[in-house]
């Protein structure tokens, strides 16, 4: 444990990848194409067929031989539609011929159909200097059967999942979902649906982490709100030993009286580390509780989405094999003062106006309603002051799910 400084959020960072390293999913499933969104492939895509399968046609137009050619009016000796085999041109004639048809035998040029002009006769006559080869999508030209077109690990999204479709797959095996138990802590909280009573609050952390996990490909075991009680908590964790990846758990790790989660992952579990350097977000507790890793996220809203979003959301990929699991960042400029230096990282909740970040005027930890006004996070990090104007490091809220 560390109760001296505060753990970096690269430290923190890398800590979780290599417990997720020891923690790989093994097992995998096939699934038909329109189930596979946002899973992960278990093993490389080869390529069953050259793509395109066949050389085709890029324009409505006439296919001829250009080898074989004079410059002067050809006639039309066949129509080749997209779908159709065609036959080999028949020499001294060219083909009219549209987009995606294949090319016929023989035929090594297609000319647009607007510099084509046809004549009283039938025949018709080119009014372009012609190239070999234009206009010709060539056999192979994507890519080569065989060829390794996804790699093992790669987040299927509707790219990806077109990318098989072309194939001709109707299935692809991914990583089996990883089972998430979801514990929402706090004598405070309630569902929606039941009435508020005096001193109580509804229950948010939950469903923005139901539907996070879902995006991240994890089954939710919903185990419900836990009250601030030492005893049940360490009784939940053990009920949660059988068939869970991870216990994901929000709230009850501070230093207050009634912080139960932390206290009991500390006296009962195995702790790796608890406070970083990070704001929001600063009391997240990793460790394990028996043979599950458990992941404490701060209850504030604002906390929980960022060192979700930052840590936890790194874990659920890598465990699935994702090794690509940083949010892409860009630098973007920006439209207010930073004037004092800070001693953690900080995630700003912004939005994008103009091509400058601007605040979220109530950045407390507590406000959850600026995550759904902003687009994304403006990390300030430790010691950095700003100027309206300079630049810092945005990550779109999009790259996070
Ligand atoms: P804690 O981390 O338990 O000290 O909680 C910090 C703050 O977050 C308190 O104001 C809690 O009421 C609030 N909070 C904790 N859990 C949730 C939750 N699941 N949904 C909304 N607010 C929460
Ligand atoms: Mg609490």
């Amino acid at each position: 444990m560390n109760p001296g400084p505060l753990m970096p959020v690269e430290q923190a960072l890398a800590s979780l990848l290599a417990m997720a390293d020891s923690q790989r999913l093994a097992e995998s499933e096939n699934l038909a194409l329109d189930t596979a969104r946002q899973r992960v492939l278990a093993t490389d895509l080869l390529a069953s067929l050259d793509l395109p399968p066949w050389a085709n046609s890029a324009m409505d137009g006439y296919a001829l031989n250009l080898q074989h050619w004079d410059g002067q009016p050809l006639p039309v000796s066949q129509t080749v539609f997209a779908g159709q085999p065609g036959v080999p041109l028949q020499p001294g004639s060219c083909a009219r011929i549209f987009t995606g048809a294949p090319l016929p035998e023989g035929a090594d040029c297609v000319e647009m159909q607007e510099n084509v002009e046809p004549l009283e006769d039938g025949r018709v006559r080119f009014t372009q200097a012609l190239k070999a080869g234009q206009n010709i999508r060539p056999q192979g030209q994507e890519n080569r059967a065989g060829d390794v077109l996804l790699q093992a690990g790669k987040r299927l999204g509707p790219f990806e999942l077109a990318v098989a479709a072309a194939q001709g797959c109707t299935q692809l095996p991914v990583v089996r979902r990883p089972r998430v138990a979801l514990l929402s802590t706090g004598d405070e909280l309630l569902e929606p649906g039941t009435p508020l009573r005096p001193g109580c609050i509804y229950n948010s952390n939950r469903t923005l982490l139901r539907h996070w996990l879902d995006a991240l490909g994890c089954e939710v075991i919903d185990a419900g709100i836990l009250p601030d009680r030492p005893q049940q908590t360490r009784l939940r964790l053990e009920q949660l030993q059988h068939g869970t990846d991870l216990i994901l758990t929000t709230g009850g790790v501070s230093a207050g009286d009634a912080d139960c989660l932390g206290q009991v992952l500390r006296d009962s579990g195995r702790p790796l580390f608890w406070k970083l350097a990070i704001k929001p977000g600063k009391p997240l507790t990793v460790g394990y509780f028996g043979q599950v890793p458990v992941i404490g996220l701060p209850g504030n809203p604002a906390s929980a989405l960022v060192t979700f979003g930052l840590l936890a959301r790194a874990y659920l990929l890598r465990i699935q094999g994702v090794q690509e699991v940083a949010p892409l960042s860009v630098e973007v400029p920006v439209a207010f003062a930073w004037p004092k230096p800070g001693q953690r990282r900080e995630y700003l909740r912004a939005r994008l106006e103009n091509g400058r970040a601007v605040l979220y005027p109530n950045q407390s930890s507590g406000v959850l309603l600026g995550a759904s006004w902003a687009d994304g996070l403006v990390q300030v990090v430790e010691g950095r002051t700003l100027q309206p104007g300079d630049t810092a490091p945005f990550i779109a809220f999009s790259e996070l799910f």
